[in-house]
């Protein structure tokens, strides 16, 4: 067991340092309007949308980087309540967390950085992905030395992403090795597309052929896995050929479209809301922001909202980005500031303080209703939807909902 550090200051006589915080505030804790809403029903739907997508094949959901953003804690235990076969993250301290939440559902550590942890992936009953033989004999040392049962493992094949797993060229060996090891069992062997989201169907058809002949090259040396998979969101959603026995859908759990079209059926999961703090007339002229790098053209009434690029509102949204308040836009003033971040609301008739203001999500209100989608920021951004999710920084509280 892990000492409390609290206690271990009491114990030693020091006064309590009152600096530990939950890493989440509580509704009753949290001052400041700002907040991400996470819809669970959303999670849900999309769950369905997915299943019935796999056609059958296991359903294990992506939730590395704390769930794209959603808390992988609330978002874990609302999928595995809705059916979920697995989950699936990249890092070993990630699915110990998930653990620790009391999370019962088969856990894949894809990350392949492992350390000399393997007695925690045991311990925990994680199952690992293998990308390389010398994890194999590290893996099969820890087994026989702690007497656990033989572990199941997946092994990544890199059939074309240049990243992490066993060259094909390399599955001979793997074969062999696994034949010498009963220490591991394999469970499931794997590959990543490079090219699914762009729907590059060539790129996925070479891929899944490389995969199919390490496949056929391990049955030969009489290895065969329980189940193959290779999809995350865009192939499941995309290429039925590529589905085999499990998916492995991040993004579209979360209700975003891995493609640069819109997927309909989705649901977005996410909605950060804040509220309008502080509302000033601006002349002709007057500037706002770090730098001024915005100056009024008309005489115009400019709102402030306590939300900045320290918690993942992007700088790079300063002059660019919008907001929804009312129901209709309010285009981001100036420079994004660390907390703040101001938007021009002269076309607003009756915007005021303590007006809801929708950053990502949608907004209904008098003037219209409206959304602002993490594929509509990342255009903006010129980055991808899956960074949008990931930047909202841990200083926005999570507060989970039913619809
Ligand atoms: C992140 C990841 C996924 C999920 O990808 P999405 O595009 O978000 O669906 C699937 N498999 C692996 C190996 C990943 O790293």
């Amino acid at each position: 067991m892990t000492m409390n550090p609290l206690l271990a200051g009491s114990a030693l006589g020091t006064p309590l340092p009152r600096v530990l915080r939950p890493q989440r505030a509580l509704p009753a804790d949290t001052v400041r309007p700002t907040r991400a809403e996470i819809n669970l029903a959303a999670l849900r739907h999309n769950l369905r949308v997915v299943a019935r997508q796999a056609a059958g094949a296991e359903v294990y959901c992506v939730l590395k980087a704390d769930g794209y953003g959603h808390g992988s804690k609330g978002v874990a235990r609302t999928l595995e309540r809705a059916g979920a076969h697995g989950i699936a993250v990249a890092l070993l301290e990630e699915a110990i967390e998930l653990r620790d939440a009391g999370i019962r559902a088969p856990i894949l550590v894809m990350g392949g950085t492992f350390g000399r942890s393997w007695g925690e992936v045991l311990r925990h009953d994680l199952v690992p992905v293998l990308h390389d033989l010398g994890q194999l004999d590290e893996l099969a040392d820890e087994v026989r030395h702690s007497g656990s049962p033989a572990a199941p493992i997946h092994v990544k094949i890199d059939s074309g992403m240049g990243r992490l797993g066993v060259a094909p060229r390399d599955v001979p060996r793997l074969a062999e090795a696994l034949r010498f090891a009963p220490e591991v069992r394999l469970d499931g062997l794997m590959t990543h597309f490079a090219c699914a989201d762009t729907r590059d169907v060539e790129s996925l058809e070479r891929q899944l052929a490389l995969f199919e002949e390490a496949t056929r090259e391990l049955a030969r040396q009489g290895i065969v896995p329980r189940v193959r998979h290779a999809a995350n969101s865009a192939a499941t959603l995309a290429l039925p050929a590529a589905r085999l026995d499990l998916v492995r859908p991040g993004i579209a759990i979360f209700g975003v479209s891995p493609f640069d079209a819109p997927v309909s059926e989705l649901r977005p999961a996410m909605r950060i809301r804040t509220e309008l703090v502080a509302l000033r007339e601006i002349a002709i002229g007057g500037g706002v922001g770090y730098g001024a790098t915005w100056r009024a053209a008309r005489p115009s009434r400019v709102a402030t909202l306590p939300m900045g690029y320290a918690d993942g509102l992007s700088r790079g949204l300063s002059n660019r980005g919008s907001v929804l308040v009312r129901g209709r836009r309010a285009p981001i003033v100036g420079a994004v500031s660390m907390d703040m971040t101001m938007v021009d609301v002269t076309d607003l008739p009756g915007a005021a303080v303590g007006d809801e203001c929708v950053v990502l999500g949608a907004q209904s209100g008098p003037l219209g209703s409206d959304s602002i989608g993490a594929e509509e920021l990342a255009g903006l951004l010129g980055t991808v939807p899956w960074e949008i999710l990931t930047s909202v920084s841990r200083r926005v509280p999570r507060f989970y909902r039913e619809p």
